[in-house]
This record gives structure tokens, C-alpha cells and sequence, in this order.
């Protein structure tokens, strides 16, 4: 009876005529005045691809503090790390020319090298041994070079470690020519193996040589990553950055050209590729916009996605309509009259797709918060409806009520409160911010998403892509996303009490 009377106490807060009014005006403004595509066009075609360390991710970091400021947020731009050079892409297009012309389809990794302005070169078949390489020595300058393998993203190895390895292989394949050469004909002779996927066995002295470029094969849509040792390992400035182009270009594209080499026929490329570094370090920071709350400001709501995104398109999905939705979700909040009882942060983390680099150094540098935050919800998931949420079983009758104006504004997409089944926490972080939190035993349980209409969206086609972009992203489902954000987000500020995470997180069993 007394813990009844409690219960009815603590669903009725003074402020609740206020917070339910804040809601209805949350609703008016989703179905007037939803903005969230609006600042992912800026983000995608203002600034463009967000590489941490270039100008475009400190353009929109900039923008973005700007812009929750005049919503009349707290704003702090966070140091999350630095680069050791910065780079900035451009455009780029490429060309077969001689005996027959098409448009090339093609991309480079992040931090690597553009062309000298528009070049031309025959093309040559990289050397896998040494005997092929002094044949090629003369043919190579000015030429641009197929190299073996596909592409996995990653811009081709060019550190020490990497020669080293490359000299093993030369000489296993020398070795194993010889060895072949020798038992040619014999009877019961084993033929041994020549390696021809390791790409560019000879970089260093086919750049020496003179060539213009590397060309790699790769399936198409085109994943391309960055340049490790330059974005991850660091130690590297202006003097010793690598210098020659790495061209990732469609297979059949690729396969076409190498026929015609071996057909010795005359083929010529032209490659104009505008990839440029700027002087590091270049820090950069996450953005991280407070709204304070109004009974318990030390207990914390997250709201996040990370800022940055692959240039090779412009984060349109990834991870823009995270951050849209996030940055729409702020302003329906702070501009609906809402007083947070919880304070909310909502974080566009930086560097997430170099190793997360954001979303730890955030937690790092927040230790005292930790224990403190409901929930660190993320949108990374793509440009996805909400169609359901799993919270603490204790709080599942007060997140029926929050959802009730979803239901309401949103009846075709059924959205669902479900209960948590506790699980074990995380011992290693992986694929999204989230998991960085989890890692730290904070609460990150996310909203279910779905294709709910059939828009035939498929993630895999634009991870890390040259797809993706702004027209990737599905109004419909973004707007839905950027309420259910807001409504959701500012419920878990209002509940009754802090997320128990004996209800998210079953204790390690005992060993
Ligand atoms: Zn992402």
C-alpha cells in the first residue's frame, strides 16, 4: 500500500502539466517544422565528407556548436585527439584512352596522395619478381601501374614493416620460379606457389622508377578506407608523406584494362585526382551540447552520433542521419518549452570511424559521469524508423505513457516499449560509439530501427562507400526518427528515477 501510494506520488511531479504541454508543442513542431533534413544538407552539401583532420569536419564541428548555441544550448567543443597532417579532398575523374575511351569508375583511400593535375601514362602489369622487374624497369616511368590483390579500403602498406615483408615474398617468389624452372618436365615434380595477391611487391622501387600511380581492383560499390600508418600510427609529417596515387577501380573496369596490357595493346589512362594534406598537427573535437537539468542536474541523459564520415561520399547515412536526427531532436526540445529534469548532453562524437577515438577520449575525460547517465542513446544504424525500445522492466509502465504521443503522431509504424532481458556487460568495444559506453558499464541500450515502408534501403551499399550520400538518407523515416529521439530522450530525463542497471547488466556469474 505505502509503496503504491509512493509510486502515484512519483508519476505525478508538479512539473507534469508543463512537461506534457512541452511534448504536445514537440509534436506541432514535427509535423510544421521538421528540420532534420535541413541540417543534413548542410552537413552533406555544405561541408561535405568529414574526415577527421580536415577542414570540412572543423567546418561542421564549427557549424554545429554555432547552431545548438542559438537553440539556446550549452556548447563546448571537446579536443577528442589530433592528426599528425591533415588532408582535404577534392574531386576526381579518370579516363581510357588509345584504341578505346570510357569513363573510369574509381576512388583513392583517405590520406592518399592526388595526381599532378590531369595525367596521362600507358600502363604496365606490376612485376612479381625480380627478373620481371628489371625486364619492366624502363616501361615503368610514367606509367600507371595495375597492382595485384582486391581492395579491402586500406591504402597500400608503405612503411618499413611493410618492405619487409614484401622483400620475404620477392624472394619466395624467386625461389619458387627457379625451383619451378628446374623441375619443368619432370616426373612427380611439385610446382611450387608464386604469390600474386600481395599488391605492389615492388612499391618502393616502382616509385622510384617513376610511376604515376597504383590501380587496384574492387568490387563496386567502392569501400575505401584511409592510410593506416598515417591516420592511426602517426609519425608522419609533410616531408615523408607518400606521394603516389592508389586508385581503387571497378573490377570489370579493371579486368578490361589488364586484358588489353596482355594483349600488348595501346591503352592509356588519364587520372586527375585532387587529394590534398595541410600542415598538422590538426586537432579535432566532438561537440558536446548540454541542456541542464532543472532537478537533477548532475544525472545524465546522452544523446549521440559521431560527426565525422568517410569523404570518398558525405556521410549522408553515416553517419549524418545520426547526427540530423540528433541535432533535431536538441532544437524540438530546447525550443518546446521542455525543463529537462535530467541534464541531456547531446554529443556529436568525433574520429568515430578511426577506432571510436571520440566516444572514449569522452568517457575518459568524464569519469565522474558515468555512473550518473540513464542511457547513451546513439543513432549509427542508418536512416532508419524507430519501431521499438527495450527499457528496465521497473520502468516499462512509465515508458508506456512517454510513447503514447508516438503512437499517436506515428500510428502506422507501431512503435513497441518491450523489457530488457539483462545480459552481461561488454569486455570489448567495437562498431559504434555505444559500445564504449557499454564497455564502461554505462547503460547504451538502443531503439530498435526498421525499413518499415519498403524503401529498399541497404546499409552495406553505402558503408563506407562513394554512395553515400545526402539522396541515401529517407526523409520519411528521418523525420519519424528525429521525434521519436526527441520524445524518448526526453522522457528518460523526466522518469521517476535513474535507469537501475542491475536491469540492464546481469552480474558477472562467479568463477
Ligand atoms: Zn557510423
Amino acid at each position: 500500500m505505502k509503496r503504491l501510494l509512493i509510486i502515484a506520488m512519483l508519476l505525478l511531479p508538479s512539473g507534469l502539466f508543463a512537461q506534457s504541454a512541452a511534448v504536445k508543442e514537440i509534436m506541432r513542431i514535427s509535423k510544421e517544422d521538421n528540420r532534420v533534413m535541413q541540417h543534413l544538407d548542410i552537413l552533406c552539401n555544405r561541408f561535405g565528407g568529414r574526415m577527421v583532420g580536415s577542414d570540412a569536419y572543423d567546418n561542421a564541428a564549427e557549424w554545429a556548436a554555432h547552431t545548438f548555441k542559438q537553440w539556446g544550448l550549452e556548447v563546448e567543443l571537446e579536443k577528442a585527439g589530433e592528426m599528425c597532417v591533415g588532408f582535404n579532398r577534392g574531386g576526381w575523374w579518370g579516363r581510357m584512352t588509345g584504341e578505346q575511351t570510357m569513363p573510369l569508375y574509381f576512388t583513392t583511400p583517405s590520406y592518399t596522395s592526388g595526381t599532378k593535375g590531369p595525367q596521362k601514362g600507358h600502363v604496365v602489369i606490376e612485376p612479381r619478381t625480380e627478373a620481371e622487374f628489371n625486364r619492366l624497369k624502363h616501361k615503368l616511368n610514367g606509367a600507371w601501374v595495375l597492382v595485384n590483390g582486391t581492395n579491402t579500403g586500406w591504402a597500400l602498406e608503405h612503411d618499413a614493416k611493410a618492405a619487409e615483408k614484401r622483400k620475404a615474398i620477392i624472394e619466395a617468389n624467386a625461389e619458387a620460379t627457379r625451383h619451378n624452372r628446374e623441375v619443368a618436365g619432370k616426373e612427380g615434380a611439385e610446382l611450387k606457389e608464386i604469390d600474386t595477391t600481395t599488391p605492389a611487391l615492388f612499391y618502393d622501387q616502382m616509385v622510384e622508377a617513376g610511376v604515376l600511380g597504383f590501380i587496384q581492383a574492387s568490387k563496386v560499390p567502392i569501400r575505401t578506407l584511409y592510410d593506416r600508418a598515417i591516420v592511426r600510427d602517426g609519425g608522419y609529417t609533410f616531408e615523408t608523406l607518400p606521394t603516389v596515387p592508389d586508385i581503387r577501380l571497378d573490377e570489370a573496369q579493371y579486368s578490361t584494362i589488364r586484358k588489353m596490357v596482355e594483349e600488348r595493346r595501346d591503352v592509356v589512362l588519364e587520372f586527375d585526382i585532387r587529394n590534398y594534406f595541410k600542415m598538422g598537427p590538426v586537432p579535432y573535437h566532438s561537440v558536446v551540447a548540454t541542456i541542464k537539468g532543472s532537478k537533477y542536474p548532475d544525472e545524465y541523459v546522452i544523446v549521440g552520433g559521431h560527426l565525422d564520415a568517410y569523404d570518398v561520399a558525405t556521410g549522408g547515412v553515416d553517419c549524418g542521419s545520426g547526427c540530423s536526427a540528433v541535432m533535431e531532436a536538441a532544437r524540438m526540445i530546447a525550443t518546446s518549452g521542455a525543463k529537462p529534469e535530467r541534464t541531456m548532453k547531446f554529443i556529436l562524437f568525433a574520429a568515430e570511424e578511426i577506432g571510436l577515438v571520440g566516444a572514449t577520449a569522452w568517457t575518459k575525460q568524464h569519469p565522474d559521469l558515468l555512473p550518473k547517465i540513464s542511457n547513451m542513446f546513439n543513432r549509427d544504424g542508418g536512416p532508419l524508423a524507430y519501431i521499438s525500445f527495450s527499457v528496465p522492466a521497473s520502468l516499462k509502465k512509465e515508458y508506456d505513457k512517454i510513447a503514447e504521443p508516438i503512437k499517436e503522431l506515428y500510428p502506422d509504424y507501431n512503435f513497441q516499449i518491450n523489457t530488457i532481458n539483462p545480459s552481461p556487460k561488454p569486455t570489448s568495444a567495437g562498431g559504434t560509439d555505444a559500445t564504449v559506453f557499454q564497455v564502461a558499464g554505462v547503460p547504451a541500450v538502443q531503439m530498435r530501427e526498421s525499413d518499415v515502408k519498403g524503401y529498399d534501403f541497404n546499409y552495406m551499399e553505402i558503408w563506407h562507400t562513394e554512395r553515400d550520400t545526402y539522396r541515401k538518407s529517407i526523409p520519411e523515416y528521418q523525420k519519424q526518427a528525429a521525434t521519436v529521439l526527441a520524445i524518448m530522450t526526453l522522457g528518460t530525463a523526466n522518469l521517476s528515477k535513474q535507469w537501475p542497471r542491475e536491469e540492464v547488466y546481469k552480474a558477472p556469474e562467479a568463477k
